[in-house]
């Protein structure tokens, strides 16, 4: 990548007032997020694309611990289809709504 090409790596992201840090490593995983370190690590050959959707899916499973519905969920294959669901169905729509929003307040 040269020097002219941008990177989307943010250092830190605040989930309801809670600061988490963001590390780019060589892991196996796309990502990972340590609750008590208030840390997410994402492997950092990801593209832009690839990280942005890294960090937002690191980011649900921070949302569910800092709002204690991980201790509702109690279980990882059950949070991480629920987050799945979010990535795949949920965030598309956003980014979509978000998209024909702007196109249409810039127009007025
Ligand atoms: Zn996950």
């Amino acid at each position: 990548m040269t020097a002219r090409e941008s990177y989307y790596k943010p250092k830190s992201i605040s989930i309801a007032g809670v600061t988490f840090k963001i590390h780019y490593k060589p892991i196996n995983d796309y990502g990972l997020c340590d609750i008590d370190k208030k840390l997410i690590t994402i492997r950092d050959s990801l593209s832009n694309q690839e990280t942005l959707e890294t960090i937002l899916h690191e980011s649900l499973h921070a949302c569910l611990a800092v709002s204690g519905l991980s201790y509702l969920i109690n279980n990882e294959d059950t949070e991480e289809a629920l987050i799945r669901c979010i990535d795949s169905l949920y965030i598309p729509i956003v980014k979509n709504q978000l998209a024909r929003y702007k196109k249409n307040i810039t127009k007025n």
